[in-house]
């Protein structure tokens, strides 16, 4: 635990120290569970959204964007279920005064259950070696069987008084398994409560004539209610999506985990919708789909599992999160719901106006189902950000810090470094820099020795360097290093653009299955 925690420390010092993110408002002591991103975050971040969108939006012919207000007409989050609905059970501690989620608090419960199962799994493993079967072992060692039981018997029970809302008895568990306050240890808790997460707001200026409005707590809803509007000016036909990315607010009970749990966040989502009952078909195609595509950033196939929800939303027939083995342990990066036809019924019912597509095959009219992706801009940040950060031992026996970001998500491309300031390197460096300016986000260095200059942009994430030396002066070549291997080469000037363009390749990377 104490190295998890280690390791998570570092990546907040890093993301700061390295221009990625910043708390807000620093200068009064920060905002808590509110984040600004620096000049390197701001290009990461925006690399991410594009990998999403170009994945969603261009690659499929029958998905098309809208960007839809954060502000939306308040009986909006009434047909939604939000005002009656989107709650968190929260518990205080009578003695810390801390408050909790009463479910995270059984939840993380059960992922100490879990890190023994993964625990008992590594050391068979070291014992057994190349032929350990995972499965088997899982589906027959005794102790590992008695966990798993465990796990997904309080899982279950939980997930039951929640959709039950019997908050008495999600008290009663945490009781039982004797769970106490992470912080000070006192089991001393009070009821268990239902919060409301949306954050209110006031349109107009006058007190009486003011209209109480919500910052929206998801991006979904504006797609819905746009719904016709989409299908219409664009002819589309079923089944067709719509993704929006954009940012969501929810007053989180408790926001610790950095950038994980914010106030202030952006999602991702692509609404599908489809023909009832072919939803079955679609959330396993999304779900395989979704996969895929955050394989293809290689960031290890054992760092992801599905988690298929016990309990389900209010809206939802079926809901698998792909959950990312971020440094605190598995949790969820991304949602994929099978939302039957509950909003766009909903928003008939409470506008109604005919949310209802005319399918020409059946020659009828229907509600659409929908089936929906879901993910955090910034928890996919986090994920890659975390995953990428290595301390490397070097053969000479020296460390390296390294950002070994995916080079399409990479902030900043190339780093143009001449080997001295002086003998006309730095005049040839910059007429490099000019001329790649115009393809990739490039830098420049002349500051230090070039090894140092090497460990920085090792440490922000640059996949390429590339050195002017005197021989460049004489035969136009220089030498370009690889951030991953520190191989490096001695290439014409004129080659730099294919090579860098070759290795930023989006299509190289969405083809990429693992
Ligand atoms: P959680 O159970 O972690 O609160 P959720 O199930 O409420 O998440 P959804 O409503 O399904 O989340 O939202 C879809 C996605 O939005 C999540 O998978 C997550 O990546 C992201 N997300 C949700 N809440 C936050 C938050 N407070 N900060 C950052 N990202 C968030």
């Amino acid at each position: 635990m104490a190295n998890q925690d280690d390791q998570f420390k570092k990546v907040i010092s890093h993301a700061k120290e390295y221009g990625y993110i910043f708390p807000s408002s620093e200068i009064y002591d920060g905002l808590s569970a509110v984040y600004d991103y620096a000049q390197n975050g701001v290009e990461l971040k925006k690399n991410i959204r594009e990998y999403w969108w170009k994945a969603m939006v261009q690659m499929h012919d029958n998905i098309v964007g809208i960007d839809a207000s954060i502000l939306m007409h308040p009986t909006t989050w009434k047909a939604s279920g939000h005002v009656d609905a989107f709650n968190d059970p929260l518990i205080d501690n009578k003695d810390s005064k801390k408050r909790y989620r009463a479910d995270v608090l059984v939840e993380d419960y059960v992922a100490k259950i879990e890190a023994k199962v993964e625990k008992e799994i590594a050391k068979a493993e070291k014992r057994f070696g190349d032929s350990f079967d995972k499965e088997q072992f899982v589906a027959t060692n005794p102790r590992v069987v008695k966990y798993n039981e465990e796990a997904q018997a309080i899982l279950k029970r939980l997930g039951q008084s929640l959709e039950k809302e019997d908050l008495v008895d999600v008290k009663a568990l945490i009781e039982e398994l004797g769970i106490a306050d992470p912080e000070t240890g006192s089991k001393n808790w009070t009821e268990v409560k239902q919060f409301n997460l949306m954050f209110g707001t006031k349109l107009g200026a006058s007190a009486e004539s003011a209209m109480d409005l919500y910052l929206r707590p998801e991006t979904a809803q504006g797609i819905f209610v746009n719904f016709l509007n989409v299908q219409k000016t664009g002819r589309m036909k079923i089944p067709f999506g719509i993704a929006q990315t954009g940012k969501a607010f929810r007053n989180e009970i408790v926001a610790r985990q950095f950038i994980f749990r914010m106030r202030e966040f952006e999602q991702m989502e692509m609404q599908f919708f489809i023909k009832p009952g072919t939803q079955k078909e679609w959330y396993d195609y999304w779900k395989e789909t979704r996969l895929k595509w955050h394989m293809s950033l290689g960031m290890g196939e054992e760092n992801y599992r599905f988690h298929d929800h016990e309990k389900l939303a209010h809206y939802a027939d079926a809901a698998s999160d792909i959950e990312f083995r971020f440094p605190f342990g598995f949790k969820e990066l991304e949602g994929i719901h099978s939302r039957t036809d509950f909003d766009l019924a909903q928003h008939e019912k409470f506008s109604n106006k005919k949310l209802q597509y005319f399918d020409p095959e059946e020659n009828k009219s229907y509600v659409p189902y929908v089936l929906e992706t879901s993910i955090g801009l910034d928890r996919m940040f986090l994920a890659v950000f975390s995953n990428s950060l290595v301390e490397e031992e070097l053969e000479n026996g020296s460390t390296r810090t390294v950002l070994k970001l995916p080079s399409v998500l990479a902030p900043t491309k190339v780093a143009i470094l001449p080997l001295v300031k002086k003998d006309g390197l730095p005049e040839v460096a910059k007429e490099i820099f000019e001329d790649l300016k115009w393809d990739f986000n490039v830098t420049y260095d002349e500051k230090d020795a070039v090894g140092r200059r090497y460990r920085r942009q090792d440490a922000a994430g640059t996949p390429f360097c590339v050195t002017v030396d005197h021989d460049t002066l004489e035969n136009n070549t220089v030498t370009i290093r690889h951030r991953d291997t520190m191989e490096q080469k001695r290439v014409k000037i004129e080659e730099l653009r294919g090579i860098v363009a070759q290795e930023v390749d989006i299509r190289n990377w969405l083809l990429k299955t693992k």
